[in-house]
């Protein structure tokens, strides 16, 4: 099939070291031949592939001296022949080569269109695309881990086994259907049956960690709440070490939530700071307290701060019992100051010294991602999540009618699950899927 060449500046606009310009197609080294001038004595055409050449790039109104590089298809990222000129990072130089390389025929890339491609010629799968992206996009150590282990096709591989297992019992029902008088090995309904249930279980086992995966790429929400002067400003700057929250000694300062980022072994946490939540008369006030409820309704952990020099006040009390459905920990705060008011707590700390701060992050952690392993496998994306868990109620439906119904039935069923499991590795996703997906992407990728 024909394939046009596209191109596209791949690195950021703005200035830096090096931009690279990267061309795709059925024939971008004769582009390149037009815009090219090596140093030595290789002819363009004659290139070696994955070989840097030195050498004078034409661009559009002016030249740079750079390198150039070729990728023999189909072993390139799209699959395709592939070339790159690496230029100096300027964005008009950027822009200069990128222009020489559409007037010489190429089209403007589309987002996502070089990976689209890698896809479309089985260079990597629909999630290991997604994987992609999630690196590229990931703002935490745990979401480029999540992200590369889609992309090196972890996800994708355990669906093509299950399917292939599926494929499997989908043959021995049609073979015990079209040949039901002959003298073959029947199936056994037993063993379909727990065959079933063991894919339905490494399936249920997948969609458990979509718990943990979730909070690996949207980060963990945890609010800070407490009466206003328990110090939960400061406690978050301790967190954070900064000074972004106003710490003042007057009750009712921190009106607004304030917002900041933390990585806990990899994993980012946002963290809110909130006004006190206490029936007050001021309406700048009361608009804080609002957002402080709607905030704590969305958290994933909160940290409810006391002051501990001090019996819990019925305001705490008030406060406490707002938070009985929610994961907390309960942060006793100022130990530094004398006259410890021996209330129950999870951890004493000081938000002035530092003290234990660095076991309350532990703690954070192990309340809202309990368990959490750099090395274990979750499931990131939702459209992972939907497809698995479509095809999870398709196998347990198999399972209950196992033995009540006709073979073909259950294999109706069996049939679904192997397409959902299809969406995965994108075999059956559709055209909208897979474009929607695509689109994340960013020009030159
Ligand atoms: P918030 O209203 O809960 O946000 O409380 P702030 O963070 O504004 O703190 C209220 C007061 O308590 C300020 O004067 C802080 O300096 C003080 N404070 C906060 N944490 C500590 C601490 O760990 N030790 C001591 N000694 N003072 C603290």
């Amino acid at each position: 099939m024909k394939s046009e060449n596209i191109a596209a500046v791949s690195t950021p606009a703005g200035r830096g070291g090096v931009a690279v310009i990267r061309l795709s197609g059925d024939s971008p080294l004769c582009v390149a031949e037009k815009m090219f001038l090596p140093s030595g004595k290789t002819k363009v055409a004659d290139f070696e592939p994955y070989r840097m050449y030195p050498g004078e790039i034409v661009a559009e109104g002016f030249k740079d001296y750079g390198l150039c590089v070729f990728f023999r298809a189909p072993h390139s990222f799209t699959g395709e022949d592939v070339v790159e000129f690496h230029c100096h990072g300027g964005t008009s130089i950027a822009r200069g080569v990128l222009s020489r390389a559409l007037s010489l025929g190429c089209r403007a890339a589309e987002r996502g269109e070089f990976t689209k491609r890698a896809f479309l010629n089985g260079k990597l799968s629909l999630s290991s695309a997604e994987g992609l992206i999630d690196m590229i996009n990931g703002e935490s150590e745990a979401e480029v881990r999540a992200g590369y282990m889609l992309y090196g096709e972890k996800l994708s591989a355990r669906a093509d086994a299950m399917q292939a297992e599926i494929t499997e019992l989908l043959a021995g029902i049609d073979a015990d259907m079209d040949f039901p008088e002959e003298d073959i090995e029947h199936t056994d309904l037993k063993d379909i049956g727990s065959r079933m249930q063991a894919v339905a279980d490494e399936l249920s086992g997948m969609l458990a960690t979509y718990g943990t995966g979730s909070k690996v790429k949207e980060g963990v929400n945890v609010v800070l709440a407490g009466r206003p002067n328990t110090g939960k400003s400061s406690l978050l700057n301790a967190l954070l070490n900064t000074e972004k929250a106003i710490v003042s000694a007057v009750p009712g300062t921190t009106r607004d939530a304030v917002e900041g980022s933390l990585e806990i072994a990899g994993v980012r946490f946002n963290l809110f700071d909130t006004a006190g939540i206490r029936e007050s008369g001021n309406e700048i006030e009361n608009i804080g307290i609002a957002r402080a409820k709607s905030l704590i309704e969305g958290a994933d952990l909160v940290l409810f701060v006391l002051d501990g020099t001090e019996k819990m006040s019925t305001e705490d009390r008030e406060i406490y019992e707002k938070l009985a459905d929610k994961a907390k920990i309960v942060v006793s705060n100022k130990t530094d100051l004398a006259g410890d008011s021996g209330e129950v707590c999870d951890i004493r700390v000081s938000a002035k010294t530092g003290e234990n701060i660095r076991a309350l992050k532990e703690m954070m952690l192990e309340k809202s991602m309990g368990g959490y392993r750099a090395d274990a496998a979750f499931l990131i994306e939702k459209r992972h999540y939907d497809a698995l868990s479509a095809a999870f109620r398709e196998l347990e439906e198999a399972v209950s009618l196992c033995g009540g119904v006709p073979l073909d039935l259950l294999g109706v069923h069996l049939k679904a699950a192997w397409d959902k499991l299809g969406e995965i590795s994108g075999k059956t996703a559709t055209e909208e899927i897979i474009n929607e997906i695509f689109s994340k992407f960013c020009v030159g990728k």
